[in-house]
């Protein structure tokens, strides 16, 4: 889990962490699997930024006045010049491999952080002196839905204070109900799959994830997802045979897959969809016109 690699990698490098959690809080309503997305994203950055043996931490704080929780991820690291400042939540429309790379290292993860907030109706905020002195994420959510219930109007249970934080963060997990479709990401790129899945999720789908064309036949008859997305090339089992054997699948004779391949060669085209493909794209997706044809998709495939 990405938690305990968080935990792993400030263990590597020695760095100190702390939490600060507001005691007034005992109960926050919110999208769990989004808003842990939001802080472990904010905590892998925080964690790569901040070279041996300095400090990264997590804070919460609630704002009556404001009615809001504001949630800080700080660290001691490298910080971020002004400059970058205003780039850094830049929306990104576009998956490629360049793109990949640099999601590894860069704002990509801050521009799904910052999607991720507003779909939540919060904003992000960026504070770092400079270069070299540190950075703080806030993150803002609106109270009102509600997102925080004070302690004093709930049976008390323990506080969060002295827990871990991926302890006290996994207390926000709400089932996100049964309403959302579920789609089947076959992929074997670890980068597209973060990144596809990040998406995906924050636009309110349900996800499962196979590496390998027979993975992908195994879920998708255990799974009976509502979509298909189905990379070409895989190992064990490329897409087309993939989408061959699933099409022979009496339950799935119907179920939308989209065929997605880098290589986008003379003819692919033709031979995905004459395998059972319903639509071809190729790499790379624009994420916007992928989650349109998903939506296209599904609403055909629930009013024939
Ligand atoms: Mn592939």
């Amino acid at each position: 889990m990405k938690n305990r690699f968080i935990r792993e990698a400030a263990l590597k490098k020695r760095l100190n962490i702390s939490t600060q959690f507001d005691d007034s809080i005992e109960t926050i309503h919110a999208d769990g699997r989004r808003l842990k997305q939001i802080l472990v994203n904010l905590l892998s950055n925080a964690v790569k930024f901040t070279p041996e043996g300095g400090n990264v931490g997590l804070e919460y704080v609630a704002d009556p006045e404001g009615q809001a929780v504001h949630f800080t991820v700080w660290d001691s690291g490298i910080g971020i010049s002004r400059e970058d400042q205003q780039k850094l939540f830049q929306p990104f429309t576009q998956l490629d491999a360049g793109l990949s790379r640099k999601f590894s290292g860069s704002g990509l993860g801050l521009a799904l952080v910052s999607r991720m907030t507003e779909l939540h109706g919060g904003s992000v905020s960026v504070e770092s002196p400079g270069v070299g002195e540190g950075t703080r994420f806030t993150v803002s959510l609106p109270w009102g839905a509600p997102t925080a219930i004070p302690k004093d109007r709930r049976p008390t249970e323990g506080t969060g204070a002295d827990e871990e934080p991926e302890e006290a963060i996994e207390k926000f997990d709400l089932p996100l109900g049964g309403a959302a479709p579920l789609l089947l990401l076959a992929e074997d790129n670890e980068a597209n799959i973060e990144i596809m899945s990040a998406y995906l999720q924050a636009k309110g789908y349900r996800l499962i994830v196979a590496r390998n064309g027979q993975e992908a036949v195994d879920r998708a008859k255990q799974e009976h997802p509502d979509l298909i997305l189905m990379d070409i090339q895989m190992p064990v089992m490329d897409g087309i045979e993939a989408t061959r054997q699933i099409r022979d699948i009496p339950e799935l004779t119907s179920t939308p897959i989209i065929a997605v391949t880098a290589l986008a060669m003379e003819g692919d085209r033709e031979r995905c969809l004459a395998t059972g493909a319903n639509e071809y794209l190729s790499k790379p997706v624009s994420l916007k016109n992928l989650t349109s044809i998903i939506q296209r998709l599904i609403h055909r495939e629930s009013r024939p």
